[in-house]
């Protein structure tokens, strides 16, 4: 049995704590929401009233929280973990975040003398509550190492990107190319219905030929040929509009510093960006198949 402080208990860190606590780890969970802590303590894990208490003796820190600057906080703010848990603790952010903050974290917390992964998911809260995310990992060995048999608890894959920041590399080229997908899906289905040919045939077709893809085979933003996709749900969320203009964000900053051509990304941020500014953050990220048929 580990000792574990799990900070961030959201939409997506409530079940991967609950996953810890299921799995016989000693969990200790803390959020600035205090219903968020109470929902945690039902499902087993021990409350702190804070950061500080939350981590103080933890063998491992898992981190869920919304952005870089959070991260950056919990992580090295005075009341922060690296103030409070023992250097021999290995941290584990899970956040999705900026490569350069991601790396930034590791140098400090290298500094600090703690092992540190930054470990992003691929898939949402049915994942997170399952137990069946991807990680992609990005740190030395030694912390990977560390990290690797908590994250197999709460994901069913975890890769091991290389060092410091190459976790979040991986996430957002993943979300980029999900991001371009999704809207070349969309018109593909839109160009195909409005020459004659319906979601369901084209589907067929082209789900075994070249143009298949995730967007297509897994979540049609057609409705009908792919029952579980929000398609069939009036587009909700699943990934929501807000979620992947941030990931876009995220790697349209990362390809400035980089200097990597992204103009089919920048489209698809564009795309999104417009989606979010006329008040369809809560939508699915395959509801621009509304914007592409003209409906919103
Ligand atoms: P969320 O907003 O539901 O949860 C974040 C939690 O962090 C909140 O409960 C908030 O109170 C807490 N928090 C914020 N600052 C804190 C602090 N200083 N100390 C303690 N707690 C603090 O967000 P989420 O949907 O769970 O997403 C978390 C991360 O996972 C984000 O980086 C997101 O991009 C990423 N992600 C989300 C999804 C998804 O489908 N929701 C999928 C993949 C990745």
């Amino acid at each position: 049995m580990t000792k574990i402080a799990f900070i961030g208990l959201g939409n997506m860190g409530s079940g991967m704590c609950a996953n810890l606590v299921g799995a016989g780890h000693e969990v200790t969970a803390f959020d600035l929401s205090p219903d968020a802590v109470k929902q945690a303590e039902a499902k087993g894990a021990q409350s702190a009233a804070s950061l500080g208490e939350a981590v103080s003796g933890a063998e491992i820190v898992v981190t869920m929280l919304p952005a870089g600057k959070h991260v950056l906080e919990v992580y090295f703010g005075a009341e922060g973990v690296t103030a409070h848990a023992p250097s021999t603790a290995a941290l584990i952010d899970c956040s999705t975040i900026s490569v350069d903050e991601a790396r930034e974290a590791a140098d400090e917390a290298k500094a600090a003398g703690f092992l540190m992964v930054d470990a992003p998911v691929s898939g949402g809260t049915a994942a997170a509550n399952a137990g069946t995310l991807t990680f992609m990992v990005g740190g030395p060995d030694a912390a990977f190492e560390a990290a690797k048999p908590f994250l197999e608890i709460m994901g069913k894959n975890v890769f091991h990107a290389g060092p410091a920041g190459n976790g979040q590399v991986a996430k957002i080229a993943n979300n980029m190319l999900l991001g371009i997908s999704m809207v070349g899906t969309c018109e593909a289905f839109n160009l195909a219905e409005k020459l004659g040919l319906d979601a369901q045939t084209f589907f067929n077709i082209a789900s075994t030929a070249s143009g298949q893809c995730w967007s297509m085979t897994s979540y049609c933003p057609a409705p009908g040929p792919v029952p579980a996709a929000p398609s069939n749900r009036d587009y909700q969320p699943g990934f929501a509009v807000a979620m992947m203009l941030k990931d876009l964000k995220l790697a349209l900053g990362a390809a400035e510093t980089a200097g990597a051509n992204v103009d089919f990304g920048k489209l698809a941020e564009a795309t999104y960006a417009n989606l979010s500014s006329d008040g369809f953050d809560g939508l699915d990220f395959s509801g621009v198949m509304k914007r592409v048929r003209g409906e919103v």
